[in-house]
């Protein structure tokens, strides 16, 4: 009887471990999963970052045109809603230059103006600018950063965005570039110019209009920036003069 009686104790006990292992499996898989949904372990170096989130165009100015008439201002309003989220959720102060579909300016060389100075007033310590690509030929494709020739920590702030998204989207092999634009020329701060995808590529166009597509740009965005000040907290003190 005796026998018995611990036979079947160590059933249920092997039963009961093979459950527990199951459950341990499920929910440390699980936490992993929710650590990835919300934001990478160096999110620490960006709390209270004041972030200048500035999705192109929009009001009167549609942007690229693309495939099947999408609108390079929508697909850069959402994705840039997107960043705002997880850099919020990292801690960081988000300013966005629109929310809505709107113009800051009629005139484009205002309303680029509007969207600097608003980053230069508030004294950020970023300026992301989000938009899309476009060429003539379609079968051009890859998000790419761009940066102000000349301006190294921007360059060093393009090539840790660029990285990510090499890692993470998986399809895109462009490296970071140094243009001139009038805004990263003129924002005092580290500032870089992300084009998404290009819309005259059908297939990267079908992507960009998928919040989950934009979702990924965004968290790939974000551990960039993520990346670009825990490397700058690693970076070894200069001796002062
Ligand atoms: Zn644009």
């Amino acid at each position: 009887m005796r026998l018995v009686y611990i036979k079947a104790l160590r059933v249920k006990k092997i039963g009961l471990l093979a459950v527990a292992a199951a459950l341990a499996l499920t929910l440390g898989l699980g936490s992993v999963m929710a650590l990835y949904e919300a934001v990478p372990a160096t999110s620490w170096a960006i709390a209270n970052r004041l972030i200048i989130v500035d999705p192109g165009h929009g009001g009167i100015d549609p942007g690229a045109v693309g495939y099947n008439g999408l609108l390079e201002k929508e697909i850069v309003l959402k994705t840039g809603k997107q960043l705002q989220k997880v850099l919020n959720q990292a801690g960081a102060d988000v300013v966005m230059t629109r929310t809505t579909d709107t113009e800051l300016n009629r005139r484009k060389r205002e309303d680029l103006a509007l969207r600097v100075d608003m980053a230069n007033k508030k004294n950020a310590d970023l300026y992301i600018s989000i938009h899309v690509n476009s060429f003539p030929s379609s079968r051009w494709r890859g998000a790419q950063t761009f940066y102000q020739k000349n301006q190294p920590e921007s360059k060093k702030l393009a090539e840790a965005i660029q990285s990510e998204l090499i890692g993470i989207m998986k399809n895109t092999t462009r490296k970071a570039k140094p243009e001139d634009y009038y805004t990263t020329r003129n924002t005092k701060m580290p500032a870089v110019i992300v084009e998404i995808g290009f819309i005259s590529n059908p297939a990267e166009a079908k992507l960009m209009v998928k919040n989950e597509y934009q979702r990924k740009l965004a968290n790939a965005i974000y551990s960039g920036i993520a990346n670009y000040y825990a490397e700058k907290a690693n970076e070894t003190p200069q001796a002062r003069q």
